[in-house]
């Protein structure tokens, strides 16, 4: 069957046609393009996907995995990444690294998402300019060169590029806590971003005080909302970001699970709010929560705050065990859910017919200055 007609030669497919498709036949021409490519198609689906779209990936995990796992991939050509534009711009340049493509005599591979509306609110919330902005505007209050600026990996490349070029560093939720460490090795203070949350939760645990993390706040007119004695008096400044899914978690939603249900245990992301990790058994990035539940005996009861998607998909692995999501209200990534099957048909087959669309292509200079900053971290132990 064949509902995407080509309207010019070398065109690339309508999306619309696939939209009609139902759930089988897509499966079915994505099933046909798996088996064409081969090993030179990486389809990697987030923890946070909807199921129909991780049982089309080859690799599932969390961002920063799955774009170690395609680089390292000698017969990969092309990626699908389901999961948010970030996460694709992170795939573009470890995949593309210099050592990489010369190993493959230059070529590139062609990263894809599919659907160019999949982005991240939590990266949205610091844009480079704002950031280049308050690191101006710091410089007049303190010596940015005591400061080490460190995103989480869930933001732009031009904010990984910029921690690149000024000594800075980019963390995951896992090794937030080693990277700080490092970072205070260096410099005297930190700049962290784009999630007020994770850097609160991290600095916290390490013993450093709330009163030395002010709040950058971008929209205020000056110093991000500070007094200049609080910048100086700070040793972790923290961007106003957060995960709009993460955020939904409340301390209350601890207290209604822990009152209702007796010897359960509260697992919870870093990107929820330090009033809700305080009151948490554990807290820990997406693998560790995974971890947790698989090393869990059977008749554990757990109420897990993160991403909807993957406590139901826990949920549906696991069910010898009790577990329930934290908040009475649907939490999931919006935006992530936008991909679903008609996209990755749509994209996937463009690839296959060399007419790839929603190419994520991260330019030389970002990506040269990112892969520092990526590379920094991976040697922080
Ligand atoms: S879950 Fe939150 S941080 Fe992760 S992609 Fe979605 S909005 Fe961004």
């Amino acid at each position: 069957m064949s509902v995407a007609s080509r309207p010019t030669a070398g065109a690339a497919y309508e999306l619309a046609p696939y939209k009609s498709l139902d759930n089988g036949a897509l499966q079915a021409r994505i099933a046909a393009v798996r088996a064409s490519l081969g090993s030179r198609l990486l389809i990697l689906g987030h923890h946070y996907q909807q199921d129909e779209v991780i049982a089309m990936s080859d690799l599932r995990g969390d961002s920063y995995q799955l774009s170690k796992m395609a680089a390292e991939s000698g017969d990969c050509r092309a990626i699908a990444f389901c999961g948010v534009h970030f996460m694709a711009e992170t795939a573009d340049i470890l995949a593309n690294q210099p050592a990489r493509l010369e190993a493959r005599d230059g070529r590139r591979v062609t990263v894809v998402l599919p659907d160019m509306a999949a982005g991240c609110s939590m990266a949205d919330m610091a844009a480079i300019d704002q950031v280049e902005g308050a690191w101006e505007e710091l410089g007049e209050v303190i010596d940015t060169a005591d400061v080490t600026p460190v995103t989480y990996i869930n933001s732009a490349a031009s904010l990984k590029a910029f921690c690149g070029r000024h000594g800075g560093i980019v963390c995951t939720s896992s090794n937030a806590r080693a990277v700080l460490r490092w970072s205070f090795e260096r410099t005297s203070r930190v700049l962290f971003f784009p999630d007020q949350h994770l850097g609160r939760n991290t600095a916290k645990a390490m013993g450093i005080p709330l009163e030395q993390m002010p709040v950058w706040d971008p929209h205020h007119d000056t110093l991000g909302g500070n007094t200049p004695e609080a910048l100086k008096a700070s040793k972790v400044l923290l961007w106003r970001g957060h995960c709009s899914v993460h955020q939904m978690f409340t301390p209350g939603h601890v207290d209604l699970f822990r009152a209702k249900v007796p010897g359960i245990k509260i697992l919870v992301h870093p990107e929820c709010p330090m009033e809700v990790v305080d009151k948490a058994d554990v807290q820990g990035s997406t693998g560790k929560i995974i971890r947790e539940v698989e090393a869990a005996p059977p008749g554990a009861k757990w109420a897990i705050g993160t991403e909807l998607h993957l406590v139901n998909r826990l949920k549906h692995e696991h069910p010898e065990q009790e577990i329930h999501f934290l908040s009475p209200v649907v939490c999931m990534c919006a935006t992530m859910y936008r991909i679903d099957l008609a996209h990755l048909c749509w994209s996937l087959e463009n690839l296959a017919a060399g007419t790839p669309v929603n190419i994520i292509r991260v330019d030389d200079e970002t990506a040269r200055w990112s892969l520092v900053a990526l590379e920094r971290m991976l040697a922080v132990k």
